[in-house]
């Protein structure tokens, strides 16, 4: 998607993907090798004038060794803050960005205290490489923490080790009991230049990201307005080039921090249709030192994750206002293989719209039913 939206301002496109069957191939010369490739960094150093990423688990010794090269955006410092969950909450506080209570657990006897912290109901995780909800647990009881440590550090059958958990890496945080879950996307140019997205709304089930609404329906504005406070002090803090995602709890009129992608974002794909300038093309913009486009909505929108599951392009196409969007990926439980828009002027019509695509057999999460847009 961000060789799509980069073509069109006449640039051209190598992409570093250890898969086969890379989707951007379709878009770009593909380099087929692993992200740490010492011959294939130096192809992307000798042939590009820039270089990004768009997955935040890309190693950060190799994007720093390019930077020495040729300009990486963002920083790799981010990619740095943002792979280690201590590290990332601990940047936030430092810029005055609330979160949950948390503690660093370096080994099974920090557990308890970790816990006595931040107080039970409390969520355990992996301070690296977890991701859509992967390498964490719920800890509800005093009881659970030795099932927890078990799950997390490997020894479990109930989970899959987590990589980093083996050094007792992890990170205890108070469960938050939120009202909603809310991201905010911004882009930040070579000059400084700012943009912030409206907030977005985001429903996940089972750690995935299944539905996004933008603008959030009912956001109180002084809510707006700090969230592009926060994103903003990131992306200052970093001097950060390219768009940023910081993703945010909505708790009893407040917002917690909860982590940043330093990349486009699933919870940005509305703006493809939904924005006068989609996320992947202000972040091409800035990365390739142009000015950025406005972020501002071209109605209400919501975004519907396909994962797992192809439905009938044609049947889809059919209700008004909604785009189809494919990865050319080979379907398999839990993956996000593609995405539909549904973006309309009123709200109670993206509700309606959302009800027919439902009806053509998309899943929806279950809220989506109560009529989500008409809060
Ligand atoms: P994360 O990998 O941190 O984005 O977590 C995945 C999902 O787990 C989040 O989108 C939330 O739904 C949930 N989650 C993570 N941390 C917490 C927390 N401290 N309190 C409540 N829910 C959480």
């Amino acid at each position: 998607m961000l060789g799509l939206a980069g073509l069109p301002l006449g640039l051209q496109f190598t992409f570093l993907d250890p898969a086969a069957d890379a989707c951007a191939a379709a878009v770009g010369r593909h380099l087929e090798a692993a992200y740490t490739d010492p011959d294939a960094l130096q192809e992307l150093a000798r042939t590009c004038e820039r270089v990004t990423y768009e997955f935040e688990n890309v190693p950060v010794q190799a994007a720093a060794e390019l930077a020495h090269s040729v300009p990486v955006y963002p920083p790799p410092r981010a990619l740095e803050v943002a792979q280690d969950r201590l590290r990332e909450k601990q940047f936030f506080r430092s810029l005055g960005i609330p979160t949950a209570e948390f503690a660093a657990v370096d080994s099974r006897q920090d557990l308890e205290a970790a816990v006595a912290h931040v107080g039970l109901p409390a969520v355990l995780k992996t301070r690296r490489m977890g991701y859509d909800g992967k390498g964490q647990w719920v800890l509800r009881a005093p009881d659970d923490l030795e099932e927890a440590w078990e799950a997390l550090t490997g020894n479990s059958p109930l989970a899959a080790p987590c990589v980093d958990a083996a050094s007792g890496a992890l990170l205890a945080e108070a469960l938050v009991p939120f009202r909603r879950e809310l991201s905010v996307l911004a882009a930040r140019d070579t000059s400084g230049e700012v943009v912030c997205y409206p907030v977005v709304e985001n429903h996940h089930e089972g750690g995935l990201l299944r539905l996004s609404l933008a603008p959030v329906p009912g956001l109180d504005p002084g809510l707006e307005e700090l969230a592009h406070t926060y994103v903003r002090r990131a992306l200052e803090a970093l001097q950060y080039v390219g768009v940023l995602c910081l993703e945010l709890f909505e708790v009893d009129g407040q917002l917690l921090a909860n982590e940043m992608a330093p990349r486009v974002h699933n919870s940005g794909h509305w703006t493809l249709e939904g924005a006068c300038t989609s996320q992947f093309a202000n972040h091409v913009r800035a990365v390739a030192g142009l000015p950025l486009g406005s972020p501002q909505p071209r109605g209400w929108c919501a975004m519907v994750n396909l994962i797992g599951f192809r439905p009938d392009p044609a049947a889809v196409l059919r209700i008004p206002g909604t785009s189809f969007h494919w990865y050319g990926k080979a379907v398999r439980p839990g993956r996000k293989v593609g995405h539909v828009t549904v973006c309309a002027d009123r709200p109670e019509q993206v509700a309606e719209r959302l009800e027919q695509l439902r009806r053509h057999g998309v899943p929806l999460p279950e809220r989506a039913e109560a009529g989500l847009f008409g809060r």
